[in-house]
């Protein structure tokens, strides 16, 4: 059985490049009928954000994703937070000692900022020079007995070795040994360092793939040796491209939202977030870019990642969100636009007009977001015109003569719908013998104050007879 796992640092809210990366897992999970595990990296208590665990479990909850086991969730392979792991990490470290395959390390930060200090000057690339490996085993042993401060660090073999991985991506990467440095496992306050923690805990977790971004490419050789001194069969890696600004640098706050987060605020929906997430270095084989979830777990395989990096495209996710929320059932856009209309004017408003009005604007909106702003058309008892455009067509001549004959007409019905909309205007045409623009510009105007809307119709059903006649008898006074 597959066992994929997400495995975040709690150091803050969940980047798009994280949704991906637990999508993909999550796909391939369900694909399989597997495991999608979610581990709590949190070994760098510096950098912990207190919150973080919670905010990321139901971001990827909002997203569909389903955790299997996980913190608070449970499973067969746990504790899932690695703070929760320290003796483990601990046995094994022990274990790497004892087999001389890590050695402790007793050189102050003084010295290891002077040798990186020194090896900039002289143009090299800073890398422990392994002085305490030279220690006689005896006496590195009596100086951790008795108490001195230290780190361990990993053995990277003598001669160098070119370390090959079968990336389900990449396919073949191959890095040599001579550029990688005796990497630190297990930290002075007894922590693990990411490279020991993330080993052990897929094994143990029985990982069959690891999938993590690009950034991560580097790290193999560490992770392979790890394997091959713990006498482990390593799993299937995935290392997924990076996503990419417009201008091809790599992803970044400034130059816009990165915050799966703040997609969610501006009402994005999931669904749409995720299905454009999905196309961020991958496709399915034909060329569709709307696909459900139950389509993307079908479709997706790790062949069809590209490794070249992938580019946030802000339009098409708009775009998507779009058609996503044109195809809503109507009360399931109700219930999503809610929380953005409670927090407004319009959260006391009678909840039948509120789902009329809702409903008129969905075939033109972007996002759940807007919805408050675009109510006010439907609300504001007294509108005012500022527009210089708006007021200017208003103010014309043949605008007024539409507007008085609307209003004349407006009388003779009982009301005003969605139906008889079409006859009173053909009415006022009749009456005023004009047509097209100009008879249709200024009646637009007065109801809605703006060149683009939904359909007048529509608006003009939403109002009836009595406030269709306020408002034109307003726009006529201007
Ligand atoms: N904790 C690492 C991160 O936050 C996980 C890397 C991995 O998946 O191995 O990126």
């Amino acid at each position: 059985m597959v066992r994929l796992r997400f495995a975040p640092s709690p150091t803050g809210f969940l980047h798009v490049g994280g949704l991906r990366t637990a999508l993909f897992c999550w796909l391939y999970s369900r694909q399989q009928s597997g495991k999608f595990i979610f581990r709590l990296e949190d070994t760098d208590q510096k950098r912990l954000v207190v919150g973080a665990e919670r905010d990321l479990i139901r971001t990827l909850d909002w997203a569909g994703i389903e955790i299997d086991e996980g913190p608070g969730i449970g499973g067969g392979y746990g504790p899932y937070r690695q703070s929760e792991r320290l003796e483990i990490y601990g046995q094994h470290v022990q274990k790497l000692l004892d087999e001389d395959h890590a050695y402790p390390c007793f050189c102050s930060s003084e010295r290891l900022d002077k040798l990186r200090d020194e090896q900039r000057a002289k143009g090299e690339t800073p890398c422990y020079d392994r002085l305490c490996r030279k220690l006689k085993k005896a006496e590195s042993v009596q100086r951790v007995a008795s108490g001195e401060n230290h780190v361990v660090r990993m053995k990277i073999p003598e001669n160098p070795e070119t370390i090959v991985l079968n990336d389900l991506i990449r396919h073949s990467v191959t890095i040599e040994t001579s550029q990688t440095e005796d990497q630190v496992i297990l930290k002075s306050d007894g922590f693990p360092t990411y490279h020991l923690a993330v080993v052990v805990d897929d094994h143990l977790m029985q990982i069959t793939h690891v999938v993590r971004g690009e950034e991560w490419l580097s790290s193999f050789p560490k992770h392979l040796l790890l394997y091959r001194y713990f006498g482990w069969d390593p799993p299937e890696f995935a290392h997924l491209p990076l996503i990419l600004n417009p201008d091809h640098s790599k992803l970044s706050k400034r130059q816009g939202d990165v915050a799966v987060e703040d997609f969610r605020d501006q009402g994005i929906l999931a669904e749409a977030l995720v299905n454009f997430i999905s196309l961020l270095g991958w496709s399915p084989a034909d060329d569709r870019e709307l696909l459900t979830l139950t389509e993307l777990i079908e479709e997706f395989s790790f062949e069809r990642v590209k490794k070249s990096g992938a580019v946030f495209d802000r339009e098409k996710l708009n775009w998507m969100n779009q058609q996503y929320i044109q195809k809503l059932e109507q009360h399931d856009l109700f219930r999503r636009v809610a929380p953005f209309v409670a927090k407004t004017a319009y959260g006391g408003q009678d909840d039948d007009l509120l789902k009329k009005a809702i409903n008129i604007l969905q075939p033109r909106l972007l996002n759940l977001a807007e919805t408050p702003n675009l109510l006010s058309l439907f609300f504001d008892e007294n509108p005012q015109a500022t527009d210089p455009e708006v007021l200017a067509l208003l103010k014309e001549e043949n605008s007024k003569k539409v507007l008085a004959e609307f209003i004349k007409q407006l009388e003779t019905v009982k009301s005003l719908n969605e139906e008889n909309l079409g006859s009173v205007v053909t009415n006022v045409q009749t009456a005023t013998n004009i047509k097209g623009k100009e008879l249709w510009m200024p009646l637009r105007y007065a109801m809605t104050l703006e060149a683009q809307g939904p359909d007048l119709k529509l608006i003009a059903g939403f109002f009836g007879r009595e406030k269709c006649m306020h408002l034109a008898q307003i726009a006529y006074e201007l």
